[in-house]
């Protein structure tokens, strides 16, 4: 198995170890890459992303580790970039401003109906919960509809290499508002589906639910991927660790699970461009 690591956070974000730590710990587990994407920064104010006057800083620190590095471990220069309509840069605009290797665009923050109130799907509940009582009247299915649109027009418009982890609406929900079997629900992901076919975007396997024990599944599960691997979309798996304890946490399994749906590879960066590995 070829291990590596797209999806890391370091402490210019919430993660909670800096990049030569992840470096070290990579070159420990023998693995082949390690790319860096804190949470890019955005005018909101949140907790967990970069501050913008630190994103030079950031992109200067894992370009020399790269360097440094260069005979142990291919080092990448990524961001985690939120899409929020009206809000967030152009991800390509981004990607030439700061060089990156490749984007990972996520969606962690529900535009609302009402204006200005952004719904924050990730972190304790409680942010779900008000949201959904306060923003959607309890209107689960608006809610999940707006979230999904977001991810569509992101897909549609930004093209990011990677689209992390696209179901995480689920990991909030604890099956208490809607069931995923249901078929409003899955009508949403076959219409995603449909989506990303048109693009040459990769769905990642996220493990984080796991190894944290917020969710039971990966974002995405078997159900979904069978459905990306009918449609021929391309899949890298992450575990999206914020610390190098985390760097590898759930991979096998993540890949295991991918070849209960059908793949035998998965896309890994290469120097300067995607390409498949067995698993
Ligand atoms: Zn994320
Ligand atoms: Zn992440």
């Amino acid at each position: 198995m070829t291990y590596y690591s797209y999806h890391t956070h370091t402490s210019y974000c919430d993660g909670k170890a800096k990049a030569e730590a992840f470096i070290k710990r990579a070159i420990e587990l023998q693995m082949k890459a390690v790319g860096f994407s804190s949470h890019a920064p955005f005018p909101i104010e949140v907790c967990w992303n970069m501050d913008e006057d630190q994103l030079m800083n950031y992109v200067n620190e894992i370009k020399s580790l790269s360097v440094k590095y260069q005979e142990d471990i291919d080092v990448y220069l990524s961001l985690e970039l939120d899409y929020i309509p009206g809000i967030t840069k152009p991800f390509a605009q981004m990607k030439e401003a700061c060089s990156l290797d490749y984007t990972i665009g996520s969606v962690h923050l529900i535009k609302s109906p009402i204006e200005n109130e952004f719904l924050f799907l990730d972190g304790p509940d409680t942010n779900y919960t008000h949201g959904l009582e306060c923003f959607y009247q309890g209107d689960i299915k608006k809610m999940v509809r707006d979230y999904y649109a977001q991810i569509n027009e992101m897909i549609i418009q930004e093209k990011p290499d990677i689209i992390g982890h696209i179901d995480k609406i689920k990991m909030n929900n604890k099956g208490r508002y809607f069931s995923e079997d249901e078929k409003w629900y899955q009508d949403l992901l076959n219409e995603t589906i449909d989506v990303i076919k048109e693009t040459d975007c990769i769905v990642e396997i996220n493990t984080r639910g796991l190894y944290t024990k917020k969710s039971k599944l990966f974002y995405p599960d078997l159900n979904f991927a069978k459905e990306c691997k009918k449609n021929q979309i391309p899949v890298t798996i992450s575990t999206d660790a914020h610390h190098p304890d985390e760097l590898l946490l759930y991979f096998n399994e993540a890949a295991e699970m991918l070849k209960e749906s059908g793949y035998d590879s998965v896309l890994i960066y290469d120097k300067a461009e995607w390409v498949n590995v067995g698993i």
